[in-house]
């Protein structure tokens, strides 16, 4: 049972956890919850059986494909939602150096074919726009994930659509839902305003165009405890939506299920949801989907360098257990002999239709 937990962020913060000096930002505190949280009615089996029984354990990778950088935790906004923590009073963001040793990874590892770049708003590192060119030199496919309200934050990031369109830049965007109230509860006042301003923008530049390749694709997470309905439907009801409303295109929506870390835990705790929502993700675990997760075939690299086995696992502090789990000393071959680290949190990627960075994924 938790108890005595005392939260503090049930309203709108333009403060993270961390800043806020929230018991949350202690990973500890995060860990025990998903550990060991119980009540007499349930009791979460270790995700561990779950995979045992799906003949996946240990789980082991398919071979990294996907490179992800999450280049800081700064952002210009703070979501309920958001499983980084992020905000504007972050100051963790990756140097030039690490940045190199990114780029020295890629260039000696062909098999890396894409590059994910993420945050916080990763548009905000200042080195942002020189880490895209060099990694686009050794002809990567290279996605950003973009909030879209930064490109109207600042004069200087108004020329972001340029930039992509020049890099030839995959552009995934979180728009929670296409109406306003839900956007913006979740997100922050005028969120939805502005985020439909950018996606015009990039509509006008050719994003989102079937004729251009310039691909635009949006992200939905869910508005509280439960989990996306489907992909394929959902998708049709934005794109019919933001056409009839706003004249809006895009090429794919993403469903994502919300991960019980960071700010996400701590609105499950507040609204007393926690175990119902744990509960919701067990009894919707899905084998096919467990097969999937991303963690397979993707390797995540922190804003310090350290490897993780996803974005969840960093935020989580789980750092891949094995000699060379930074990036400056990448080996591609002991990488993909590692055993992936699992937790209680894994629940969140393989209910339902299962949930990765590209979306549903059974
Ligand atoms: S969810 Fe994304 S846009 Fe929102 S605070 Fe987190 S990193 Fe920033
Ligand atoms: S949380 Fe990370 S490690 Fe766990 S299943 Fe999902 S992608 Fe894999």
């Amino acid at each position: 049972m938790i108890e005595n937990t005392n939260f503090i962020s049930g309203k709108e913060s333009k403060i993270s956890l961390h800043g806020q000096h929230h018991k949350l930002a202690d990973v500890h505190e995060q860990l025990e919850i998903l550990e060991h949280s119980q009540t007499n009615d349930f009791v979460l089996p270790p995700f561990q059986e779950k995979l045992q029984q799906s003949g996946l354990y240990p789980l082991k990778p398919t071979g990294i494909e996907i490179f992800q950088v999450n280049v800081g935790k700064m952002c210009n906004q703070t979501c309920k939602h958001c499983h980084v923590d992020a905000g504007p009073d972050r100051t963790e963001i990756m140097t030039k150096e690490t940045m190199q040793q990114c780029i020295d990874a890629l260039r000696n590892n062909p098999s890396l074919k894409t590059v994910d770049l993420t945050g916080g708003a990763p548009e905000m590192n200042p080195e942002f726009r020189w880490f895209v060119e060099e990694i686009k030199k050794l002809n990567k496919h290279v996605i950003v994930r973009c909030n879209l309200t930064i490109i109207l934050a600042n004069k200087k990031y108004n020329d972001l659509p340029e930039f992509y369109k020049q890099n030839n830049i995959e552009v995934v965007c979180s728009l929670p839902f296409y109406t306003k109230d839900r956007t913006d509860r979740q997100r922050g006042n005028g969120v939805f305003e502005n985020s439909i301003k950018a996606l015009q923008m990039l509509n006008d530049i050719g994003y989102g165009k079937e004729e251009t390749g310039l691909i635009l694709n949006l992200v939905y997470n869910p508005a509280g405890a439960f989990l996306p309905p489907l992909q394929q439907s959902l998708e049709k009801g934005y794109k019919t939506a933001l056409m009839k409303e706003f004249g809006i295109v895009f090429n794919h929506l993403f469903t994502i299920t919300n991960m019980p870390i960071n700010r996400y835990m701590d609105y499950l705790l507040i609204s007393n949801n926690y175990e119902k929502y744990m509960e919701k993700l067990l009894l919707a675990y899905n084998p096919v989907a467990a097969a999937n997760v991303m963690c397979r075939n993707l390797i995540s690299v922190g804003w310090d360098g350290y490897l993780y086995d996803c974005d969840f696992n960093q935020m989580l502090e789980m750092k891949i257990e094995i000699p060379s789990n930074h990036v400056s000393n990448f080996n591609v071959a002991e990488l993909n002999k590692r055993n992936i680290m699992i937790g209680q949190h894994c629940y969140g990627c393989t209910a339902g239709a299962g949930s990765s960075c590209g979306g549903a994924i059974a």
